[in-house]
């Protein structure tokens, strides 16, 4: 049996906060706003694996309104979604930012992924791309995910 499912987030880029990308930390003089570490990468793959197996959102598992949420490593509560799933066939997350550019930091958020997976890293694809300053992506940054799962 093969499933599939698509995650989608954003969060508002703000002063004073560290900017984190599949577990990565990548140097920017802002950083996303959240009530964890605000990882939106992180976030839009937990979405696509719960969506694949029809389990609802990370909201529905991970409260914002639950206090032991609070700063919370997102890699630790992918790490708690993966436990839940069964066998990763392919990933393909797409990071949509006008700025830090990301593309010297792709390869360490597909390894993060990978072995946050133990997968190989072919099984991980990271891009990233900007809206030409015409859509969300400057005030913040968006991901969107889609995981294929085999059984
Ligand atoms: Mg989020």
């Amino acid at each position: 049996m093969i499933r599939i499912g698509t995650g989608y987030d954003v969060h508002r880029l703000v002063p004073e906060r560290k900017l984190i990308l599949c577990g990565v930390e990548v140097p920017c003089e802002l950083g996303l706003l959240g009530h964890s570490d605000a990882d939106v990468a992180v976030h839009a793959l937990m979405d696509a694996i719960l969506g694949a197996l029809a389990m609802g959102d990370i909201g529905k598992l991970f409260p914002d309104s639950d206090p032991q949420y609070k700063g919370a490593d997102s890699m630790k509560l992918l790490a708690e979604v993966i436990r839940r799933m069964f066998r990763l066939g392919n990933l393909d997350l797409t990071i949509i930012a006008e700025r830090p550019k990301l593309a010297k930091h792709i390869p360490a958020m597909r390894e993060s992924l990978a072995a946050a997976f133990g997968c190989d890293i072919s099984q991980v694809s990271v891009k990233a791309t900007t809206e030409e300053g015409l859509g969300l992506a400057g005030a913040g940054i968006g991901s969107q995910a889609a995981v294929l799962l085999e059984k």
